[in-house]
């Protein structure tokens, strides 16, 4: 998903606000933590390991959003103009 096209990572005019619906990158990377969270620590830390390069395209993509928690993770604080 962060390596395809800039409109499928942008919010939608008519977002619904409901991430498994109009945010599908954003729902597909609180599935990975959740599952990193439940996994024994190797486990988890092979996960998180595997995932950092998406992690980082998307965060070379996106800019910071103001607006969010700072309780949230970091990539639902950030947002693809
Ligand atoms: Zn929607």
């Amino acid at each position: 998903m962060v390596q395809g096209p800039t409109r499928f990572l942008r919010f939608r005019e008519d977002d619904c606000g409901v991430k498994e619906c109009c945010r599908g990158h954003l729902a597909a990377r609180d599935l990975l933590e959740d599952a990193a969270l439940r996994l024994p620590a190797r486990a988890a830390r092979e996960l998180r390991e595997a995932v950092r390069p998406y992690d980082e395209i998307f965060e070379s993509r996106s800019i910071a959003d103001p607006g969010m928690p700072v309780s949230a993770f970091w990539w639902n604080r950030r947002f693809v103009p």
